[in-house]
């Protein structure tokens, strides 16, 4: 079998590792941060995406690290209530547990921290920050969504700001996490453009997130206090619950992201270098489908890899695979941020943050 080297140890590259791994696949990673050095935010995991986990994951240690949500309560912004659904097999985790268990498989010796990879742009080749080639057959990127490799490979991408950010912090409380119990609580302010949601972690961890529409509210890059006046000020006429949460979050975790898709998706690969995860196709955060997405290809492109003799074919079988399901999760992320722009009285999709196939 080919030696293979994959580039980003997000979700999806490490994903990627566990299942070479199960097969006994030649494999190094190569990841550009320092191998503590994880941002902080956490993740919905959908049943399907808990099933594809399973196959890498003791269940029992997932279970120790994150939590299963009941029910999903959706709220105006002073408290009237919306919906109410029974979550199905949702789990919640942080990125940072999550990640640790992905890792936990994996011998030290195959992931490189502190490595940043480049593609040359004169002779269209992969290397390490030294210059060198990388010795691979096959190169897998895993590089996130704004993928500076796939950003170069494929020159006419158009990569667009989504009309809207999100802050995401995660807080030890176990007075909070004890109040939501198992739901997912979230706020709609009723004039539409603004959410704020609530969800466990753990007995004594919440992780809880803003949704803004970025041409009516001006968040910008600031400091963590400045960003907890910014809060305390948009959310002051909210819900009790959501302004104490906002009061009583610790903010050294917080997070703003600044959430970008494709205008038009790519290829999947080009000559021996295949992408996987956000790199292939980023999603918005609607949709809760990035992990779930990121598990389906890796796990694709491993049983092609494994059952076809010759690379390309394998990447063909791939992409077709994924791509038309990706499409459809694109379609239902932008369904679902024109109903959050609207005010909540004309919203008439689905009620549920996750876009299903
Ligand atoms: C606000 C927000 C909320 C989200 N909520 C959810 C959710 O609830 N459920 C869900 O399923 N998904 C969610 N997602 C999406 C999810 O985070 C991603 O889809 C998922 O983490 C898969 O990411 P990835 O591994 O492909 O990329 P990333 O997690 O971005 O990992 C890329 C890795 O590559 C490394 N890297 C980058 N460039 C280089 C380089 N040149 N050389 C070496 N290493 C490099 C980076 O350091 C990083 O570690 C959310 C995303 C956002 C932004």
């Amino acid at each position: 079998m080919n030696k293979i080297a994959v580039v980003g140890a997000g979700i999806s590259g490490l994903s990627m590792a566990n299942y070479l791994e199960k097969h006994k696949i030649d494999y190094h990673i190569y990841e550009r941060r320092k191998k503590r050095d994880l941002a902080g935010h956490g993740f919905l995991i959908p049943q399907e995406g808990m099933d594809y986990l399973s196959q890498i994951i003791e269940p029992e240690l997932l279970l120790k690290q994150g939590n299963f949500l009941k029910k999903y309560i959706q709220y105006s912004h002073t408290g009237r209530i919306l919906a109410e659904k029974n979550l199905e097999n949702v789990f919640a985790i942080s990125r940072h547990s999550l990640i640790d268990l992905l890792t936990q498989n994996i011998s030290p010796e195959k992931i490189i921290y502190e490595e940043t990879i480049g593609l040359e742009e004169h002779d269209g080749k992969l290397k390490f920050s030294d210059g060198a080639d990388i010795d691979a057959d096959i190169i897998v990127i895993s590089d996130g969504s704004r993928s500076r490799i796939r950003n170069n490979l494929f020159k006419d991408e158009t990569m667009k700001a989504v009309r809207e950010s999100e802050v995401v912090n995660i807080i030890r409380n176990k007075e909070i996490a004890d109040s939501i119990e198992n739901d997912f609580i979230k706020f709609h302010h009723e004039e539409g453009g603004l959410t704020f949601g609530i969800l466990k972690l753990s007995d004594d961890t919440v992780l809880w997130y803003s949704q803004f529409d970025n041409e009516k509210y001006m968040i910008n890059e600031c400091s963590a206090e400045n960003l907890r006046k910014y809060m305390l000020e948009v959310f002051e006429n909210w819900h009790p619950l959501v302004s104490s949460i906002i009061q009583k979050s610790d903010y050294k975790n917080v997070h703003l992201w600044r959430v970008y898709e494709l205008e038009k998706l790519n290829r999947f690969y080009k000559n021996n270098i295949v992408f996987i995860g956000d790199a292939a196709h980023p999603l918005i955060p609607f949709t809760s489908q990035g992990v779930t997405s990121a598990l389906k290809d890796s796990f694709t492109l491993t049983k092609y890899l494994v059952e076809e003799n010759n690379m390309e074919h394998a990447f063909k079988k791939y992409e077709a695979e994924r791509k038309p399901e990706i499409e459809v999760h694109i379609n239902n992320g932008r369904t679902l941020l024109e109903q959050f722009l609207l005010p909540i009285n004309l919203q008439t999709q689905n009620i549920l943050p996750i876009s299903y196939k």
